[in-house]
Parts: C-alpha cells; structure tokens; sequence
C-alpha cells in the first residue's frame, strides 16, 4: 500500500514506541514525516531514511504553545504544509487517588490532553485553509477507568471528547478527527510500569496477556497500522470516533 504520497505528517512524541512505529508505517507508504519529541529523534528518522523514506527530525515540548508554533512552522517550510498530525506524546505518573500529588495531576494533564490541544490548534490552521486534514490521537483503553491512573485515565478520556467536538467543527473543512485507544502495548512505557510494581517487563506482560482475550500483549505496530488507517483516504466518512486497539479486552 502507498497511502501517503504527496503527504505530510507529523507525529509528536516519535522518538520511540507507539511514535515511532507509527512515523515508520506513514513513512513506509509515502509520507514525508516530522519525526517530533522532546527528545533526540535521531534513530528515528535513522530508521525511515535507510528505509528509502523521507523525514526530518525535531525537538518540540507538546506542553509549550511557542515551541509548537515554531516547530510547526517549521516543518511547514521544510516538508510542506501538514496534511496528517498524530498527536502520540505521553506520559504517565500512576498513584492512587489519595495520596496523587498536584504535581503529578498537572503534568499528566499538561503532556496529554493540553499538548493535544495545542497542536491540533496550530495544525487545524493549515488544515481548515487547504481543506484537507486527519487527526489522530492517542487515548487509552484507561480513559474507562484504571486504578492508579486517575490522572492518566482523566486526560485519556480528555481526549475522547476532544475528538468528538474537533471532528464536529473541522468537518466542515474536510478535515477527519479520530483518537485510538490501545489496551496493553509492549513500550518504554508498560515496561516502567513493570517496574514500578516490581516485575520484569516479560513476567507483566505474562500477567497481562493471561486476562486478555487474544492471549498476548500488543505490539507498537499494531496500533500505527491502525493510525495510518485512520490517517489515510480509506477512513474518509469516518471521524469522531475513539477505536479501541486491546486485543478484545473489555
Ligand atoms: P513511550 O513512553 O514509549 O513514548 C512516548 C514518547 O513521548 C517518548 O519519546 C517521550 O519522551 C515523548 N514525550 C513525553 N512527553 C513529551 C512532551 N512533552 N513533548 C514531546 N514528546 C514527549 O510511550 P508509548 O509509545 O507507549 O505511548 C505512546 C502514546 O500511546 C502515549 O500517548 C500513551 O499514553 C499512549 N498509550 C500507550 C499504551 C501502551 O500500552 N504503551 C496504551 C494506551 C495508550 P521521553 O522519553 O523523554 O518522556
């Protein structure tokens, strides 16, 4: 499949994980990739250019207005303006409710929900005056309620309802705004909470797989197959909706 040519995209938080995959697979049919994190993006945009692909690396703090609009802006006069924007940078800080710390509410908030927000605002610009554009963000199987995850799963299910009142007021413009939520993906991410709770990264997923009904964990591949779905033409009447990646979990 060549989803994406002529294409320009941008992924937020594409260093590694579910980012990265997801920079690779639109890279892989097409696209010319912004390849965004507050971190190094090197490997990367390593990764795409070796693999006969275009993309170029940026560092963007999704939780700081300026440095969007910067590397936004920037991205546009050397890529193109953005057709795709997937909004993947996240992070989690788990504690129970009782003792979760202001701090640790905030910065969930912030990363997730409120980088979300600022770089569909500056990407819905170019979007709405080409009159095209896809907006796919990440939520969470957590967004249903996770214990430990109060802040996480609020920011989460901030999202869901984002999609849905983007996808009314960007529709008009042609433009397509979903969100998917994955259950359990085997990332940086799930490996810190295995350690957090004391276990290997394998024995979590174990744990995890036994209580899911395809009897494993996702993949990082698995969940950007979807995104490019959603990012591509073949979603065309489909916006405002939230699907769920978890392996049949309920
Ligand atoms: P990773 O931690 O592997 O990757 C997330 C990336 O986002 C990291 O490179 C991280 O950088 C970057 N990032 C964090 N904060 C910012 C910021 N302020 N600005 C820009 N980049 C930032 O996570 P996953 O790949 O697992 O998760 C990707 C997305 O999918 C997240 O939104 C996550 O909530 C969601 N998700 C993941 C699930 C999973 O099971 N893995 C399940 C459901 C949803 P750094 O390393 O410096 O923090």
């Amino acid at each position: 499949m060549h989803r994406f040519t002529d294409k320009v995209a941008i992924v937020t938080g594409a260093a590694q994980g579910i980012g990265a995959a997801t920079a690779l697979r639109l890279a892989a049919e097409g696209a010319s990739v912004a390849v965004l994190d507050r971190s190094c993006t090197d490997e990367t945009v390593a990764q795409i250019t070796a693999a006969g692909g275009v993309a170029l690396g940026y560092v963007c703090d999704v939780t700081d207005r300026t440095s969007v609009q910067t590397t936004f802006d920037a991205t546009a006069s050397d890529l193109g303006h953005p057709h795709i924007l997937v909004n993947n940078a996240g992070i989690t800080r788990d504690d129970l409710f009782f003792r979760l710390s202001e701090d640790d509410w905030s910065t969930v908030l912030s990363v997730n929900l409120t980088g979300a927000y600022h770089c569909a605002q500056v990407a819905q610009k170019f979007m709405v005056a080409q009159r095209y554009g896809k907006i796919v963000s990440l939520s969470s199987r957590s967004a249903l309620g996770n214990r430990g995850q109060a802040n996480y799963a609020a920011a989460k299910a901030g999202i869901q309802g984002l999609t849905a009142t983007l996808a009314i007021e960007l529709g008009p413009y042609n433009v397509n705004v979903n969100a998917v939520a994955p259950g359990y993906i085997a990332t940086a991410m799930t490996a810190a909470t295995a350690d957090r709770v004391g276990m290997t990264a394998e024995d979590h997923q174990t744990m995890v797989a036994e209580r899911t009904p395809l009897g494993r964990v996702g993949q990082p591949e698995e969940v950007a197959a979807v995104i490019a779905f959603l990012a591509s033409d073949e979603a065309s009447y489909v916006s405002g909706q939230t699907l769920y990646v978890n392996g049949g979990a309920r």
